[in-house]
């Protein structure tokens, strides 16, 4: 599925999106996708919902060919932050993307901020050229285990958001969604508490309030990620300031993700 504009995008009620991070194959993909997608045809996915899967990028044409009349989005797990094509060994840039329909670039993953200590403005430079190619950024932040055990994990974030609240504009902050993801409960099974999150996710989202004014402040989606699998992504789902899930692991099977997608529709079916 495409999208035809970022606007319309974050009108959606509640977010699945799964990272693959380095796994895939092409035969796993494609038995993946042959348990899936009729699974998710099952379901009684509507407008409401935004499912989408962020595969690594050799597959991304192998996915979007299958993709391209489902239900469920495609996206790439970063992008760089070069406007122009050139000398960028390694890099893949937003207009190449946007070439396989992909709706939406997952920007900030802490695992990619721990391997290559990214600074912030290159971060914030990624999301200019995600908002430019119609591709939405999704903003990860998220705490470690030592700001938690400090105390600090509301200034952490809060500095993370602050970054990207002062280093876009308007038009293009109100383009993007962020996803709260602890990295001490990231492929660890320690998960945050739903309430905790919450709680980061009100924070997050008063930051916006602040760079936007409470209007749009109020459509900016906010996703927790953070060992979320079909057990607990309900909990998740009813905290009035979740808008989804990223989901790491549980995404990679086909059946655990569509649970997952399934929860997340009945919860907004009820509200
Ligand atoms: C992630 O990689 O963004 C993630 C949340 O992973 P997991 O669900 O495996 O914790």
């Amino acid at each position: 599925m495409t999208a035809s504009n970022n606007n319309s995008i974050c009108n959606f009620d509640k977010w699945v999106i799964g990272n693959w991070k380095m796994n895939g194959r092409l035969s796993y993909n494609e038995n993946y996708l042959e348990e899936l997608l009729p699974k998710i045809e099952d379901l009684v996915i509507n407008e409401s919902i935004f499912c989408g899967l962020a595969v690594p990028n050799p597959y991304l044409f192998q996915f979007g060919n299958r993709l391209i009349d489902s239900l469920v989005h495609l996206g790439v797990q970063d992008i760089s932050s070069e406007n122009n094509d050139g000398a960028h060994t390694g890099d893949v840039s937003g207009e190449m993307v946007r070439e396989f329909d992909c709706s939406f670039a997952i920007i900030g993953h802490s695992e990619l901020r721990m391997k290559y200590k990214e600074p912030e403005a290159n971060l914030v430079r990624k999301v200019k050229i995600s908002v430019k190619n119609k591709i939405l950024p999704v903003i990860c932040v998220g705490e470690t285990l030592k700001n938690r055990e400090e105390g600090k994990a509301e200034v952490t974030v809060k500095t993370q958001v602050k970054s990207f609240t002062s280093g876009l504009s308007k038009d293009e902050l109100s383009n993007c969604i962020f996803a709260y993801e602890p990295l001490w409960a990231i492929g660890t099974g320690e998960n945050a508490k739903p309430s905790d999150a919450e709680i980061m996710h009100q924070l997050i989202r008063f930051e916006c309030e602040n760079a936007l004014g409470s209007n749009l402040a109020n459509k900016v989606k906010v996703l927790y990620g953070g060992s979320v699998k079909s057990e607990n992504a309900e909990e998740y789902f009813l905290q009035p300031g979740v808008d989804g899930a990223l989901v790491g692991g549980a995404s990679l099977d086909a059946s655990e993700f569509s649970k997952i997608i399934d929860k997340a529709i009945a919860t907004s079916l009820n509200n």
